[in-house]
């Protein structure tokens, strides 16, 4: 008898203990879920004035493209510190640090490192005051005009932690700070170096943020194309060069490019469906040098953006076209026909449907849902952000657009009939600082979600 009762209590015991536990577990996970949030928020705040100082240093210390030699150093130093395997120099300065942390998806986290030669003008304490040599030797202002320097402290910020939260997820987590994506060619120059064949693991899934001027605290995550195909050329028309007051004995290159200049806008006016959306820009025309010296030649720079190949042959064949015409209408021989320098194309970045909706289901945890962008059309800009993965099928990806402009520099502009206060590439942009924290919740709460199967 006493045995039995003893034997009852003990059952009964159990059966609490095992009841309580069962309901502490389901608490505690329905707890997780909830805080989750609350928890990256908490982490990425905490984090926030660390995060600030690395941005306002890397804003002070701008660096050109294939020359972010201090900025890569930054990167590999604290992935290296965080634990990350590390991998430098691919391509000069890009950088790669890799987590793994079990089975489970591989995805990839990049951003950008390099500035613009623009000279800022914003006025702020931490504004910079630098200058550059480019390739061609000329010393120029530069800046982060286009926000890469906030790329950066979010990769920083996002790396520190997911390594913190490593029980939240499993998989393979590969964080690459990528080169010259302003001349857009620092993506295809990492694959070209091989980055694959060196360790870096093929993701399923890229992902990646890019500042926008539109308020701190909305994103733009539309599905689709996003941002249209580019091509960077150089044009040059040969000539004969020779006095100024002379030019009958003279073929004037300065003529010649002025015409094609002309003519070449007539290309998308006359030549392409006005559904269809292409631009052709003439960023610099380089000649001469003497008031009175008609030069030898005369180089035209050109850029264009499209949204496929039957728009982009268009584009090229007309360039090739009026080259030519304009030559054989100024009675040059075969050999002085204008050349085409091809110097820098990617194609249309597109988000995949899919990934880009569950991206912002979870992001919805972050901000509201009207705050979540997704019906803007692409942009006539450009990224090299897919030629990452370009030519393996097994990546998706998204790439996500962060508002980092002041709300109260924003609700101005819109007052004074303006969409933004100010606009990428300018020397007036700005990235507010509450945009540090709040990008790297975003890059966390997507990553996250990326990892869950
Ligand atoms: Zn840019
Ligand atoms: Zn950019």
């Amino acid at each position: 008898m006493k045995i039995r009762i003893k034997h009852f209590l003990f059952t009964f015991l159990i059966t609490i203990l095992l009841t309580h536990t069962a309901a502490v577990a389901q608490q505690k996970k329905a707890v997780a879920g909830a805080t989750n949030v609350t928890a990256i928020k908490q982490m990425a705040y905490a984090d926030s004035s660390r995060l600030v100082d690395i941005y306002k240093d890397l804003h002070q210390n701008p660096e050109l493209g294939f020359m972010e030699v201090r900025t890569s150093a930054i990167i590999a130093k604290e992935l290296q510190s965080l634990g990350y395997e590390v991998i430098t120099g691919i391509a000069k300065t890009g950088v790669v640090g890799i987590l793994k942390n079990g089975d489970g998806p591989i995805v990839m986290y990049r951003a950008d490192m390099d500035c613009n030669s623009v000279k800022e003008i914003t006025g702020l304490p931490y504004a910079s005051t630098k200058t550059m040599k480019k390739d061609d030797g000329t010393e120029v202002p530069v800046m982060h005009a286009c926000g890469h320097d906030a790329h950066v402290t979010w990769l920083l910020g996002v790396a520190k932690i997911m390594v913190a939260s490593k029980n939240q997820w499993k998989g393979t987590l590969v964080f690459l700070g990528q080169p010259a994506e302003e001349p857009l060619t620092g993506a295809k120059a990492m694959v070209n170096d091989k980055m694959y064949d060196k360790g870096v693991p093929v993701p399923d899934f890229l992902f990646g943020l890019h500042t926008t001027p539109i308020a701190v605290g909305s994103v733009k995550n539309g599905t689709g194309e996003r941002a249209a195909g580019s091509d960077q050329l150089d044009v040059t028309f040969y000539g004969i060069g020779g006095h100024g007051s002379s030019p009958e004995l003279t073929k004037d290159p300065i003529v010649m490019a002025s015409n094609a200049i002309q003519q070449y806008q007539t290309i998308i006016s006359r030549g392409i469906a006005a559904q269809d959306a292409a631009v052709l820009t003439v960023g610099a025309i380089h000649a001469g040098g003497d008031n009175n010296v008609i030069p030898a030649s005369a180089v035209v720079k050109l850029n264009l953006r499209w949204f496929n190949d039957k728009i982009r042959n268009t584009l090229l064949d007309g360039i090739k076209r009026i080259n030519e015409g304009i030559a054989v209408a100024n009675g040059l021989p075969k050999e002085s026909y204008p050349t085409i320098l091809m110097k820098g194309s990617v194609y249309p970045q597109v988000n995949d449907s899919a990934l880009a909706y569950k991206v912002n289901k979870a992001l919805s945890s972050v901000m509201a849902a009207d705050k979540i962008i997704v019906n803007t059309p692409p942009i006539m800009g450009s990224e090299d952000f897919n030629h990452l993965v370009l030519g393996n099928n097994k990546t998706i990806c998204d790439y996500v657009w962060v508002g980092t402009a002041n709300p109260e520099d924003v609700a101005k502009a819109n007052q004074e009939g303006k969409k933004a206060p100010y606009y990428n590439h300018n020397g007036n942009y700005k990235v507010d600082l509450s945009a540090i924290p709040l990008g790297t919740v975003i890059g966390v709460t997507a990553l996250l979600e990326l990892f869950k199967k």
